[in-house]
């Protein structure tokens, strides 16, 4: 089942199985999957085919199974299939008992090749890939039949038989569907159906040497599970008859109907699993799970929640072309969402001491603060003041321009959720010029509103009290390529990565109240974006990551740019 919000706004793949439940086709059944191969991470355009798949069993009354379309031993792996489990669940969908492998219909596939065998329907075919390539011809020139064509049932049964028993070297035959050499579409030119392939598959072991194509087993794996409506990409349109000829040559009853959608591109994203792997084992990034992967797996441990992905794919909903998503959605989705959940924080990612000169020394109070402003149910917490604090390095200016509303010599500035204070002087590194500290007094008249005088105080600066403030690393993510689309430099892509996409900060300082504070949680620092505690590297030091600005700065600096 799918969580019951973020329903996607119908659209035409809904239509169709409107008039197909209308129909009574398939007895008025709906059944989905989502189909991965377990070779990579998933990754948020699978989160849209999983979101597609799921969201139409929820909203039709109908079932999605999870299965691993794991038919090429190359590249799969155990390791894949777990993540894969996960990052669905974590997604929030629940396939109950129906979790499937294609690999457990290894033998009933086998059984599927021989029945086209004695149906006159397959042959084995002893052309090399070269070979099978020009003679299968091109758009524009029709296939030359291959000499192979006309072998027996018999002889036919007999090498299938031997190419699964062992006797032929990889790549010196392999079993073709006899289709139509001549067909306008050059996927009917008698496609490859079985290879031989001596590689160990992580679950069936040695026990084949013989594998089946993608094309003949996912259909027919479909088919088996009686799936209904098998949604899958555009780039499968031209596959679609072939499938339908292998269910209908192989299967009793309703086959499933495939019907295609324009897979989702993201801006500044590359979402093939190929490049995804170069870019892990390259080091590019920290792993399939470094928090600016497209991956699932990275987007939840860079703290995105599976709320706004959800809400990210209803949002852009389905089409028949293809067009590139600005990523900037998916972070206004993440944005919206958390505005909500997440509770506000002060903290200081690059910190300058201020010294409150007329508060005592051994003096700390506590402010009660507002976990959200629009929220009382959040709740509250106590944040300590005390004479020492941190402001951001950036919140002081000894020359500001007029407009600047932070602190500068001659200005006073209002500590959020405390005092007003105002700026004495200053101590310099007269090596380097840098600011050591400033120092400042406070009005003690301020705690709890505007200052009685009347005078008026413009700016709100956040702080942390420098003796309770816990030292944590914050890390600064940034979009993983330099141009929003790097998939048009083809394999050069790698040239297209954003150096700068992290920025560690190893001086930073959050509030008390983070002491404690549970891997994954989810936080506003105040004025400064969203961050949630890293998951993995937080054992003994407080890690976070940013999730997301607090508000679009990307398509402001974009404005600005424009002429
Ligand atoms: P590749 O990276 O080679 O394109 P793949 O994404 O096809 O690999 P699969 O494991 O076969 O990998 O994908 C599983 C399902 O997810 C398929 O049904 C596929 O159509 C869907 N899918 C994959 N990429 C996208 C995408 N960008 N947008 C929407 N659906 C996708
Ligand atoms: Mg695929």
């Amino acid at each position: 089942m799918a969580p019951s919000n973020n329903l996607f706004p119908s659209n035409f793949i809904w239509e169709i199985i409107e008039e197909d439940i209308k129909a009574n086709k398939h007895g008025g059944r709906v059944a989905t999957r989502f189909p991965p191969e377990p070779n990579g991470y998933i990754h948020i355009g699978h989160a849209k085919s999983i979101c597609l798949n799921f969201g139409i069993a929820a909203q039709f009354g109908g079932a999605c199974n999870l299965r691993l379309d794991d038919t090429d031993p190359a590249g799969e792996s155990l390791e894949y299939v777990q993540s894969i489990i996960d990052d669905v669940r974590w997604l929030g969908f629940d396939w109950g008992e129906r979790l499937f492998y294609a690999s457990d219909y290894f033998d009933k596939l086998y059984e599927f090749a021989v029945q086209l065998i004695m149906a006159g329907k397959a042959y084995v075919c002893d052309l090399n890939a070269d070979e099978i390539r020009q003679y299968r011809g091109t758009f524009t020139e029709p296939g030359k039949d291959s000499p192979y064509r006309n072998r027996s049932v018999e002889e036919n049964l007999d090498l299938f038989e031997r190419m699964r028993a062992g006797e032929f070297a990889d790549g010196s035959c392999v079993l073709r569907a006899k289709i139509d050499m001549a067909s306008t579409n050059v996927i009917m030119r008698d496609p490859i159906i079985y290879r031989i392939k001596r590689e160990p598959h992580y679950r069936t072991g040695k026990k084949w040497i013989i594998y089946p194509m993608y094309d003949f087993a996912h259909c027919l794996s479909d088919a088996l599970e009686k799936i209904t409506h098998s949604i899958c990409t555009l780039e499968f349109e031209n596959n679609r008859p072939l499938y339908d000829w292998f269910v209908d040559q192989l299967i009793m009853g309703d086959r499933p109907q495939q019907i295609e959608f324009a897979r989702l591109n993201l801006s500044y994203t590359v979402l093939s699993k190929r490049r995804l792997i170069e870019l892990v084992e390259n080091g590019h990034v920290a792993g399939w799970d470094d928090p600016r992967m497209p991956t699932v797996a990275g987007m939840r441990r860079r703290g995105y929640t599976p709320e706004a992905i959800r809400n990210f794919c209803a949002a852009i909903g389905v089409a028949k072309n293809e067009n590139l998503v600005d990523i900037g959605l998916l972070e206004h989705c993440v944005r919206s969402d958390l505005s909500e959940t997440a509770p506000r924080v002060m903290s200081v990612l690059n910190p300058l001491k201020v010294i409150i000169d007329n508060y005592p020394q051994e003096k700390v109070e506590e402010f009660e603060c507002a976990n959200h402003p629009q929220k009382p149910e959040m709740g509250t917490r106590k944040v300590p003041f005390s004479r020492a604090l941190y402001i951001e390095y950036d919140d002081f200016m000894e020359e500001p321009p007029k407009k600047y509303k932070r602190l500068g010599p001659g200005r006073e500035v209002r500590l959020r959720n405390a005092y007003v204070i105002k700026y004495q002087s200053l101590r310099k590194d007269e090596r380097t010029g840098k600011i050591l500290e400033i120092h400042c007094t406070y009005d003690p008249q301020t705690r709890e509103g505007a200052p009685p005088d009347g005078r008026k105080i413009e700016g709100v600066i956040h702080w942390v009290s420098a003796r309770h403030a816990v030292p944590a690393e914050v890390r600064l993510y940034d979009r993983l390529f330099n141009v929003p689309d790097p998939s048009m430099a083809g394999d050069d892509f790698m040239e297209t990565l954003n150096p700068n996409s992290l920025e560690t900060l190893s001086s930073s300082f959050v509030e008390a109240s983070l002491k404690d504070a549970a891997p994954g949680n989810r936080y506003q620092f105040e004025r400064l974006g969203y961050f949630c505690i890293d998951a993995k590297d937080s054992s003994g030091k407080h890690v976070f990551n940013r999730i997301v600005s607090l508000r679009d700065t990307w398509g402001k600096i974009a404005a600005q740019n424009k002429p």
